[in-house]
């Protein structure tokens, strides 16, 4: 099978930020691969605007540096960049001041194509750059803002931010990017779920017995200590992405699949969750690694405060006072420094109601899990008889649904989640994006948590490198009489 590349209609993409860490490791090498596969049409420009002081020589040059280091497969597509590069252009300016403002102006005038302007900077900025877009007559009823997270630190700075946003651009030209929502077996969920009958008459309390969703990470807080400090897994992690995750497993089938249908039945899922005990959350923070502390400090040492209370890893269970959910627990866990790099939604169904088997033939549970990385698929676990004589013994085997064998090479091209997500900016299309409405609700349910551990000065659980994460994460799931599954690569 042979996957189609429709290309989008020609674009101008700004990356404000465009010489920063996001921008070379994702979002120019995404384009450079979208440009490989025929996507961006030939009059498409990309063009780079932050402060550093270069011309589009450098720029070019930077980018070319970032391509190689960054895109995996650049070997097959070498010969490609310099058409890619001569679609680069760049603008030094200040989001601040009105410094390189009239340049871009003048680069963009008179085309008659899509404006797509990248904030891939400091939140703190996302404000000045849609008012100076504004005032320098860039805000027009065409052109959409891609921002990019945190979307604020708590709901009233969301909310400010929301307002900020919504002074100069209308919802339907703002993308909140949380790229979790860009990956292709999230979107495989959807399709699982509600492009088949088998799953949706089963997708409730009476058959699953509980849904676990594990973000899991093996590096620390790297250089990103002094942010990560003031904003920790709850914030980083739990409040976006595994809200998101959330949502997409629990919501009601949309009557269409179209961004406000979707995201009306995201948004009522985040409005029907409980608030979450305290005695259902487990904290943790890495230890330094034994015999290897120089390399992989703990937490403290990493983030430079000894006394320091923000956690680096989560875990909670929470419900969802709906029909569909009620009494079926979901369980969330996120960490850094943890045994694997993983990340899968599992969703374990309840057991047989009366097994015709003998006892020692074992009862057994269904478990679709949804891995997000590394290895993207979904997987569904079927009992069946163990081959061979001597009786009727069950076991478990995975049914695989992964997409490689079934569609060949080319039909599962995996295509990174920034490249989907630009391209599904250019095309104007935000099913994959966070609305206003829903980033505050996420908050609004997060905020308590937070707050309670502020009010009650908890302190975070140690936790080993390499491990699974506290002993109170386990026990959260023992008291219930359930395991979370090992986290493994
Ligand atoms: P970075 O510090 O590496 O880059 C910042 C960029 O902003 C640079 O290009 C810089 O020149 C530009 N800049 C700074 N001040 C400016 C000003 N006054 N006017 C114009 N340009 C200015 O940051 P980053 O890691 O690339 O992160 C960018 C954004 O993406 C942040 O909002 C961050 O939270 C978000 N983000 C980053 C990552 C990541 O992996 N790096 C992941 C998720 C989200």
């Amino acid at each position: 099978m042979v996957s189609r590349v429709i290309p989008v209609d020609p674009f101008d993409l700004v990356i404000f930020g465009g010489t920063g860490d996001l921008a070379r490791r994702k979002i120019l090498p995404g384009l450079f691969r979208r440009f490989c596969a025929g996507q961006m049409p030939p009059s498409a420009r990309v063009i780079g605007a932050a402060r550093s002081d270069l011309d589009t020589q450098g720029y070019r040059d930077l980018v070319a540096d970032a391509i190689a280091e960054f895109n995996s497969d650049f070997d097959h597509e070498a010969d490609q960049l310099k058409g890619f590069l001569d679609r680069l252009e760049y603008v030094a300016i200040d989001a601040k001041g009105q410094e390189g403002w009239a340049d871009l102006q003048k680069l963009l005038q008179g085309t008659d194509r899509i404006e797509a302007y990248y904030f891939s900077v400091s939140p703190s900025l996302f404000g000045d750059l849609a008012e100076r877009l504004q005032q320098w007559g860039m805000a027009d009823a065409n052109s959409r803002i891609v921002v990019e997270k945190p979307f604020g630190r708590d709901l009233q700075t969301a909310r400010t931010l929301n307002a900020t946003l919504a002074k100069y651009f209308d919802e339907r030209q703002i993308y909140r990017i949380d790229h979790y929502l860009g990956k292709e077996t999230v979107q495989n969920l959807m399709a699982v779920r509600f492009g088949n009958m088998l799953f949706e008459p089963l997708w409730n309390s009476q058959y699953v017995d509980h849904i676990q969703i594990t973000v899991a990470e093996t590096v620390g807080v790297g250089g990103r200590g002094e942010y990560y400090d003031k904003s920790g897994a709850m914030r980083d992690m739990v409040q976006n992405h595994l809200m998101q995750l959330l949502c997409l497993i629990a919501m009601e089938p949309p009557a269409r699949f179209d961004p406000d249908a979707v995201r009306d039945e995201k948004l009522k899922v985040i409005r029907a969750l409980d608030p979450v005990k305290p005695h259902h959350i487990a904290r943790g923070q890495y230890q330094a690694e034994p015999c290897n502390e120089a390399h992989h400090p703990g937490y403290r040492t990493a983030v430079g405060d000894p006394r320091s209370r923000t956690e680096s890893f989560v875990a909670l269970k929470t419900h969802i006072s709906n029909w569909r959910w009620a009494g079926t627990p979901f369980y969330l866990r996120t960490g850094k420094r943890m045994a694997a790099r993983s990340s899968e939604i599992t969703v374990v169904f309840k057991e047989t109601p009366h097994s015709i088997f003998a006892e020692d033939a074992g009862r057994h549970r269904n478990v679709l899990s949804i891995r997000l990385q590394p290895n993207e698929g979904i997987t569904l676990g079927v009992t069946i008889k163990e081959p061979g004589p001597g009786g009727m013994r069950l076991v478990d085997v995975p049914l695989d649904m992964t997409f490689a064998d079934a569609l060949g090479p080319e039909g599962a091209e995996q295509v990174d989640a920034y490249e989907r997500l630009i391209m599904d900016v250019i095309r104007g299309n935000q099913t994959l994006f966070m609305r206003g409405d829903e980033v505050e609700a996420a908050w609004a349910w997060t905020d308590p948590i937070i707050q309670g551990w502020e009010a009650r000065n908890d302190v975070p659980k140690p936790y080993d490198s390499g491990s699974d994460g506290p002993t109170d994460a386990f026990e959260l799931m023992r008291r219930d009489q359930r395991q979370w599954r090992e986290v493994s690569a």
